[in-house]
Order: structure tokens, then sequence, then C-alpha cells
């Protein structure tokens, strides 16, 4: 192991070990390692691509027929992302943060993956601030659905419940986060005196606004990401090293720790 990831997962641990309420926030480059590309950063999608147009949302409202059909039939860079997430399993770090939980070393993950990796690795506690990518929700009711137990019918679908046009759970480009979301992220800052910032470049709104609230509050801020972020030079501790590779040691630090 090289000495800076040693000295960096020790710092943290002693963070961990001695904080009340421990939240992760997860981005993209928590899935790297588990074959689902970034959008930003050096192997992104938007870097290979280029950036995809921001009215989704606009889209989706002026006509919701033409989304479902379009949805149906995504463009290469969606169709990439798409059959990367069918393959994908959970990583060596998604196993970290479930047993970390477990162990009560973790009290909440904010994650902004839509790629429902925590849940196969069989961590409870988590907040989807973008979505799941398995679910549908209606735009009326916010009532969820797994994708496979709803019967689509005709387009775009409605819910059974209210009537309300029944769209994907993950929250598009322009789309406000889903009010129940939002609100149980911003308990969870306001109680965080310890946030864990994992594979996140820490600039996508709201999300980016709950590790500034946790530092407003005299919490500790620790990243681990392989590249320089906007959050980099007011965290504890910078982890330069994969998810993967780096919250495992962790856990096994923590371990020698004992039980919380
Ligand atoms: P991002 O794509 O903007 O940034 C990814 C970050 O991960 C970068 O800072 C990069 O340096 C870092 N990174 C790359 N490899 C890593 C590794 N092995 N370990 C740790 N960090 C690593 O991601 P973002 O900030 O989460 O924002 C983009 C939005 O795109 C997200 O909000 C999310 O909704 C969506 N998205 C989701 C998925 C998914 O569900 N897996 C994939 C792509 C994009
Ligand atoms: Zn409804």
């Amino acid at each position: 192991m090289n000495d800076d990831l040693s000295t960096g997962v020790g710092q943290a641990a002693a963070i961990i070990a001695a904080s009340r309420h421990v939240v992760a926030l997860v981005g993209a480059g928590m899935s790297a390692e588990s074959g689902i590309p970034t959008f930003r950063g050096k192997e992104g999608i938007w870097t290979k691509h280029g950036e995809p147009d921001l009215r989704d949302y606009d889209r989706f409202r002026e006509d919701p027929k033409r989304w479902w059909e379009q949805r149906m039939n995504p463009s290469p860079a969606m169709s990439e992302l798409v059959s990367a997430l069918a393959e994908a399993v959970p990583n060596e770090g998604h196993f970290a943060l479930k047993e970390m939980e477990d162990r009560g070393f973790l009290q909440a993950i904010i994650t902004q993956n839509i790629d429902n990796m925590h849940q196969i690795a069989g961590s409870t506690r988590i907040i989807e601030i973008h979505g799941n990518r398995t679910k549908l929700r209606c735009t009326g009711c916010s009532n969820r659905w797994p994708l496979d137990e709803f019967p689509i019918a005709e387009l775009p679908p409605s819910c059974p419940d209210c009537g309300g046009i029944v769209k994907g759970d993950t929250v598009m480009f322009g789309e406000p986060i889903p009010p129940d979301v939002l609100e149980e992220c911003i308990a969870q800052a306001s109680l965080c005196d310890c946030m864990l910032l994992i594979g996140t470049s820490a600039v996508v709104y709201p999300a980016a606004q709950f590790p500034v609230d946790v530092l407003r509050g005299g919490g500790a801020l620790i990243e681990i990401n392989p590249e320089d972020t906007p959050l980099s030079n007011v965290s504890q501790v910078v982890i330069r090293e994969g998810s993967g590779t780096a919250l495992p040691v962790l856990l096994a630090r923590l371990k020698e720790a004992g039980e919380k």
C-alpha cells in the first residue's frame, strides 16, 4: 500500500470513529470500477461525446409521448450508459459501505447515482437524489413502482392512483429534485458531522450544497477521488485513490477500531 493511502485512510478512520452521524455523498466515480462510465472526468461520457441537451425535462413536459418513444430509442451516448448499467455489478467499494453501515460507522448514503448498486450490495439507508433507473415515478403523486412490475399499455403511461403522467424515476436535466427526497437530504446534512465525498465532482446542485452545509455546521469532509474537485481544498482528508481500492482499506482500519 502506498504511504499516502495509508496515512489518508488512518486520518479518515480516526475522524469517522469520533463522529456521531456520518453520511456518504456519492457520485458517478463510485461505480466507475463497476464498469459504468462517469459523465465528467478523464474517461467521462461527456468528455468523449460532448455535453447533452439540458432541456430534457422541458421536452418531456411539452410532449411526454414523444419523450417515451425516444426513451425506447436512445442516443449513442445514452446507449453506452444503458448497456454498461445493465451489465454492472457492485464493486468492493459498494460492499465496504454496506459493511460500514452494518457496523455503525455510516448512518446514510446520499447517492447521485441511478444505478441501483447500493441496493444490490445490501445497504439500506439510501437516498437517491437523482432517482433509480429500475423504477418509474408518477409526476402527480410521486408514487414509485419497479419498472418490471408496471405494465406499459399506452404512451405515456398514466398513474393507476391519480391519473398523472408516469415517467422514469431518474431525475432529468431541468427537473426539480422530488420534494420527499430533497427533504430527507437536508435532514441528513443537518445531522451530519462527517461527510464522505466519494467519486463526485461536486459541481451538480443541490447535491454540491450539502458538503457546504456540513462545513458551516462545523463538520468534517473526507474526499475519496483520484482527481481534484472544488471541495478538495476544504476537505480535512483527501484520499487520491479510486473508491473500489480506498473504501475496503478504510473499512479494515475501522474494524481494527471495533464496532461503534
Ligand atoms: P461526475 O461524472 O460529474 O464525476 C465523477 C467523479 O468521479 C470525478 O470527479 C472523477 O474524478 C471521479 N472518479 C472517477 N473514477 C473514480 C473512482 N474509481 N473512484 C472515485 N472517484 C472516481 O459525477 P457526479 O458528480 O456524480 O455528477 C454527474 C451526474 O451524472 C450524477 O449526478 C448522476 O446522476 C449521473 N450519473 C450517474 C451514473 C451512475 O448511476 N452510475 C453514471 C454517470 C452519471
Ligand atoms: Zn399518481
